[in-house]
């Protein structure tokens, strides 16, 4: 990984908020993902963390986000949004957050470094492929990843195979 970015001070609030969310889910039982949507004025307006150990594997906190915006957000308000999230979005999600409009996103780690650390585990292969957000949606504004969160989201997701 060399093309890393480098966060403003509130951007980087934001991204610890996710990656705190995420070991918050890791601790429930579920995977080690959060995300917080921000609004034009710089507000938090919604932060969800992955819920899928019930069974429900859509429940990634992307997606909440994204179906969320559908009934409390306007498109201006959607388009001028920025949601923050610990790991890149998956296909699904990327998907969820371009039909919905929703504004830039910013991640902690890429779904490359994602891939890299759940193969280092001997994880079983995702289901879908690890294709990355601009890939899905091409016209998508996104920054990451950021290498400062490196180390310890690779400690959380190493931390679900091992533990
Ligand atoms: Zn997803």
């Amino acid at each position: 990984m060399s093309d890393f970015y480098d966060p403003t001070p509130q951007e980087r609030t934001h991204l610890r908020r996710c990656v705190d969310l995420a070991r918050e889910a890791l601790d429930d039982g579920d995977e080690p993902f959060g995300s917080v949507l921000v609004d034009a004025d710089g507000k938090v307006r919604f932060e969800d963390r992955n819920r899928v150990r019930h069974g429900d594997q859509t429940r990634h906190p992307e997606f909440e986000i994204a179906r969320w915006s559908a009934t409390a957000l306007t498109a201006e308000e959607r388009a001028g949004s920025t949601v923050y999230t610990s790991g890149e979005h998956c296909p699904m999600c990327s998907a969820a957050h371009a039909w919905m409009g929703l504004g830039r996103i910013v991640y902690a780690a890429s779904s490359e470094q994602l891939q890299s650390w759940l193969a280092e585990c001997g994880a079983p292969p995702a289901p879908v492929a690890a294709l990355s957000i601009t890939t899905i949606a091409p016209r998508q504004a996104v920054s990451g990843p950021v290498a400062e969160f490196a180390d310890e989201l690779r400690a959380l997701h190493l931390r679900r195979f091992t533990t």
